[in-house]
């Protein structure tokens, strides 16, 4: 079983010299446990942050373990009698070829992929799925009629958001970097618009372009990625307007981002609101359930960045950082 360690702790950025590549022997299934072989295993911005020894809202990745992560799969081995062997399955096996689970402690569900690619349970259909739901449902709560817009749009939480919004009939322009991510998010997920900030040297320049894009202002906005993103936007807002703040990708290789017009939260009587989408298992159901519907009908087509092989893993983590992904980023591993 090939296995990936957090070997050290970066220093300011991260790099494929904070990890180790090793093999070892799959342990025999004591009973209740389970062998699952994974197909595709999940990068996600958040290992970035669980790569420091900081205090968070989650532990940080244990220092010579297996680093942490979601995967999807195939049971090839039970002695659980909740799973058989063939059963598909998503869990947090990490990035590893193999990984052995308690069916009743560790986490495993089974999914169905007759509609929908056993991937998606990783991106669209899965923890970046639900997360847009529940900001755009929980916190911005739109109204019919209403301007949203999104950060980081065509990636996974972003194009998702896109989708949702779409189906609810609201105006939705997404803000990404480059003409391809902006093309694919108007013509593939039905972004009414979308705006290149890399054509941006600043916030007031950018913030110009979002009034051609949001010619009734804003009301809901969902932050991906915060600095100076995150001002343009602001210049934007409606008075009565809800922020998502989900995440601010700008600055996790530990530069502060500020934020240049705190006073406009004032002005403006803008609602801002922090959230950590495990946090809020309740809407899991809900929110899968019409993600599902609207991959399954074709309606939603998520595009994937796929790198091949446990090896790759590294490289393509920090790539995706930088935004060297496009669409939601898996490993392809079987
Ligand atoms: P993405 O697929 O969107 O990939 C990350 C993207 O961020 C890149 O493709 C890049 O897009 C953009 N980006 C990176 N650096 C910068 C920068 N300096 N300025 C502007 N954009 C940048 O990742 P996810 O969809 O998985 O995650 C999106 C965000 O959601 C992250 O901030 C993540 O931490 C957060 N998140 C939060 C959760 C929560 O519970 N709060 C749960 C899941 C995700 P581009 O090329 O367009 O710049």
């Amino acid at each position: 079983n090939k296995q990936i360690l957090l070997d050290n702790r970066p220093q300011g950025e991260a790099s494929v010299s904070n990890f180790k590549l090793v093999t070892t022997e799959t342990p025999a299934l004591k009973d209740g446990e389970v062998l699952v072989k994974h197909h595709y295993m999940s990068l996600d911005p958040y290992m970035r942050g669980r790569m420091n020894d900081a205090k968070s809202y989650a532990q940080p990745q244990e220092l010579g373990k297996v680093m942490q992560g979601g995967t999807v799969g195939e049971v090839v081995e039970s002695k659980s009698p909740k799973y058989k062997v063939g059963d598909k399955v998503v869990g947090m096996g990490g990035w590893q070829e193999y990984a052995v689970v308690d069916a009743e402690k560790g986490y495993l569900q089974k999914v169905d992929t007759t509609h929908v690619p056993i991937s998606h349970y990783l991106g669209a259909v899965g923890m970046p799925g639900v997360t847009a739901w529940y900001g755009l449902n929980r916190i911005i709560a739109p109204k019919a009629g209403e301007t949203v817009v999104v950060s980081a749009a065509s990636g996974a939480v972003g194009s998702a958001f896109g989708a949702l919004a779409k189906a609810r009939g609201l105006r939705a322009v997404g803000i990404a970097g480059g003409k391809d991510k902006c093309d694919y998010a108007v013509k593939e997920i039905g972004f009414d618009a979308c705006v290149d900030y890399k054509q941006h040297e600043d916030a007031a320049s950018l913030s110009k372009a979002l009034k051609d894009a949001c010619p009734n202002g804003i009301d809901g906005y969902f932050e991906n990625v915060g600095g100076m993103v995150m001002d343009a936007v602001m210049l934007r807002l409606n008075s009565f307007a809800r922020i998502a703040l989900c995440g601010m990708i700008a600055g996790y290789n530990g530069k502060p981002v500020p934020m240049s017009y705190p006073q406009l939260l004032l002005t403006n009587r803008v609602k801002l609101e922090g959230f950590i989408v495990s946090e809020h298992m309740d809407v899991w159901p809900e929110a899968l359930k019409e993600l599902g519907m609207l991959v399954g009908s074709g309606k939603f087509r998520p595009r994937e960045s796929v790198a091949e092989g446990l090896e790759a893993a590294p490289e393509a983590f920090l790539g995706m950082l930088k935004g060297k992904n496009f669409g939601k980023q898996v490993v392809k591993l079987a």
